[in-house]
Formats: C-alpha cells, structure tokens, sequence
C-alpha cells in the first residue's frame, strides 16, 4: 500500500508519502515523473493536508449506478454521461463546503471514488487502461439541485460552485478499484452505501472512453459517479445545512471529511 498526500506546512506546499497513520516522509520531484523520498518525517498533526492534486481538469460521471439512476427517474445509460467541474471548485480534506449565496437551499452530498491520472492517456485500450492511473482518492461531487435540475437547462452551474468538488485526503496507488465499499454518512448518518463493483462502466472503461473523447493529462481526476441514497430522491428530500459535517468513505482509501458553513459565514 501506498498513498501519497499534499500538504502545506511554514508557508509551503509539497508531496508526501504516508508512512504510517501518524506521519509523512516528504517526496522531492515529480509525482507525475520521477521523485524520491526526502529522508525527513514530519507528524501528520504538524501539516495541513491539502486536495491531494492540484487537477489539470476535473471530469466527472453521471448515472453511474443503476439504483441512482433509478432514483432520479433517469433511463439506464448506454454510454459514460460526462461532465465537467471547474477546477476551482476543488478542495481539501477538512475544508468547509459553502453553501453557496446564490443557491444555498438544495445542496446535495455524492460520494464518488475518484481517479487521478498519472500519465498522459490519449486513445487507450481498456486492457492498459489502469495503467494510466497514478491511483484512486474519495471525491465528493456536491451538488445545487435546484440549479442542476430545475432552473438551469444543464448541469453547468449546479455542479461548479467553489468548494463543490472536496477530494482527498490522500491518492492510493495501489487498490482494487472494481470492488471498493463505498458511503457517505451525514452527522454520522449512513446516507449512502455501496460498492464499486456496482458502477456500471468500470474505471477502466471510463479511462478508455474519455481517452477516445479528450487527453488525459497528468493530474486530472475522474469523479466515478455516485450510488443511490442521494439527499434530492429521498422522502422528504434531505439537504445539506450549516453545521453538517459529510464524510465520504472509500474502503481501503480512507475518509474525507468536510463540514458545511453558509457563504455568510465563510472567510470567503
Ligand atoms: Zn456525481
């Protein structure tokens, strides 16, 4: 097992492989190229974990399971559903999710194993795709529903706000992607729970896919889309508020945690 991190620490942002659940041993270079263990540890409680990549794009999946598209009344598809997230709309393990001014109402948790691509993939076969991975983090596609499915005519604004694509809180390079337990608990609340076994097109199917549509470049990630158990299908619908705290759970990955706070009451 191998995970490396991102994190800030005296003003400067640098890599690092976990070395155990206590501290990290930063990595000097490339993590796309060639790099090496610094020699130093440092405790994990004297940084600040960032998103652990900075993502040249961020493409993410719709309908990827067949209970949530079920649940959201939504045909099976027949090919990968993509979108995109702006970049600036990544963030951190421990960041606040901001409920944004403009749509702070409808605000919806989704839980997504997310791939971070390593190397450039452009026309891949699905045999090699998951070479292409450098490995897998826990995504959170947060999501405004009424500017996703009500207001807007596309998914555009409703999935972009800043602080609406948490990632982290680390990239393990080494899994089994086609069979992960995956969840979200809101305030300690199983929200959502699942596996990747259940995705309708694999990791490596989607590597291949996107491959043939756009270059892959080092760096960018794949949210996977997300099982059912979302807020907006459930009787009453349940959204995010100020005060909630969403951990996004991947087996064999780890935790993202991230509480919510109104736009009024962020540093923002
Ligand atoms: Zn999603």
């Amino acid at each position: 097992m191998s995970r490396i991190a991102r994190f800030l620490k005296d003003g400067t942002v640098r890599y690092a492989q976990l070395q155990d659940a206590d501290s990290l041993q930063p990595i000097a270079g490339d993590i796309f190229g060639s790099w090496h263990l610094t020699g130093e540890t440092i405790p994990l409680n004297q940084v600040q974990l960032l998103a652990p990549v900075a993502p040249t794009n961020v493409i993410a999946i719709g309908l990827n399971y067949r209970a949530h598209a079920e649940e959201s009344n939504m045909p099976l598809p027949e090919r990968p559903v993509i979108f995109l997230k702006p970049t600036t709309a990544v963030c951190g393990p421990n960041d606040d999710i901001v409920l944004p001014q403009m749509a702070p109402d409808e605000v919806d948790y989704e839980c997504e194993l997310t791939i971070v691509i390593g190397k450039t993939a452009r026309r891949v076969q699905e045999d090699d795709a998951l070479d292409y991975a450098l490995g897998y983090t826990c995504g959170h596609d947060v999501s405004a529903r009424d500017c996703q499915l009500r207001l807007d005519a596309q998914w555009a604004r409703g999935k972009s706000f800043d602080t609406f694509a948490p990632i982290g809180p680390w990239i393990e390079t080494d899994m089994d992607p086609d069979n992960a337990p995956i969840r979200t608990r809101l305030n300690g609340e199983m929200m959502q729970e699942s596996n990747t076994k259940d995705l309708i097109f694999s990791c490596r199917e989607l590597i291949s896919y996107l491959s043939h549509c756009m270059t892959l470049l080092p760096g960018t990630i794949i949210m996977t889309g997300t099982p059912s158990g979302v807020g907006f299908a459930r009787k009453p619908p349940v959204f995010l508020r100020a005060g909630d705290v969403v951990e996004i759970e991947v087996e064999g990955i780890g935790v993202l945690r991230n509480r919510v706070v109104a736009e009024s009451d962020s540093a923002a």
